[in-house]
């Protein structure tokens, strides 16, 4: 039973909505208790902890902005308050704020570095004391195979994807002498609000070039990071996964 994730602590940033959502409830289906970190999709959020509870399991939502250092400090001691240890972290919340690079503005740039990688700074440095104490946790940062191939219109989102996988390279080779793995998954493309905006023809432009010819499900990125964080994993640490359908192929 490498997926079973009874008695564990989970704490996934972004739970509200979208993948962080599938995580979540993937999760907990496994076993964990779940707290989930959203900024202020507040019913979507209770949704989530309700559905977990209707299923048997426990759950517990926080509102913050995971661009703050602070708040993600706040978090994760009123997590281990609440739970008594923190066994895995999803680093999942983020978002895009796209144009080109003569168009983009410093603020568009700020604000998507913040929240898709200082945030993977901010909870995994609030978390890491807990787990060397408890000589175990497993921590998986969502990046996108667009921090691997680049993406023109993209360059904010892109380098705050493609510093996730080093970020994940280098704290995978800090904790690795106290039983921590770190990794990081890369969806393509999944539908989500996030990739909602695209039409109709965009979509299918876009699944056409896919080698499996479809876009994913946020359970079948869930699936993945369920695995990671289970003792199935135990042997992986530094790596990126892309679940892409075949994408990065190309
Ligand atoms: P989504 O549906 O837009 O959901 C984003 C989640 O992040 C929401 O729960 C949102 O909270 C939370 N969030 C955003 N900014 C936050 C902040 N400052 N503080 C706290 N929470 C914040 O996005 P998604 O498509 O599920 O994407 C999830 C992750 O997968 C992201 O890191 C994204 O870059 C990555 N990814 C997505 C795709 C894709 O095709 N969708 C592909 C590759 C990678 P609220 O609900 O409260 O707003």
């Amino acid at each position: 039973m490498t997926m079973n994730l009874e008695n564990k602590i989970a704490l996934v940033t972004g739970g509200s909505r979208g993948i962080g959502r599938a995580i979540a409830l993937s999760l907990a289906t496994a076993g964990a208790k779940v707290a989930i970190v959203y900024r202020s999709a507040a019913s979507e959020a209770e949704e989530v902890v309700q559905s977990i509870k209707a299923n048997g399991g426990d759950a517990v939502a926080f509102q913050a902005d995971v661009a703050l250092f602070n708040q993600a400090v706040e978090i994760v001691t009123k997590v281990v308050a609440q739970f008594g240890r923190l066994d895995i972290l999803v680093n999942n919340a983020g978002i895009t704020k796209d144009g080109l690079l003569l168009r983009m503005s410093e603020v568009d740039w700020d604000v998507v570095i913040n929240t898709n990688l200082k945030s993977v700074f901010n909870f995994t440095k609030a978390s890491t004391k807990q787990m060397m104490g408890q000589r175990a946790g497993k921590i998986i940062n969502i990046t996108s195979i667009v921090g691997i191939t680049g993406n023109a219109g993209q360059a904010n989102y892109v380098a705050s994807k493609a510093g996730v996988i080093g970020f994940t390279k280098s704290i995978a080779k800090e904790l690795s002498s106290r039983n921590i793995q770190v990794n990081a998954v890369a969806p393509g493309f999944v539908e989500t609000d996030m990739t909602g905006k695209l039409t109709e023809d965009q979509q299918k432009a876009i699944a056409e070039k896919i080698p499996l010819k479809r876009t994913a499900k946020p359970d079948e990125i869930a699936s993945v990071v369920t695995f990671l964080a289970s003792s199935g994993s135990d042997y992986i640490t530094g790596q990126t996964s892309c679940v892409d359908g075949g994408l990065t192929l190309l």
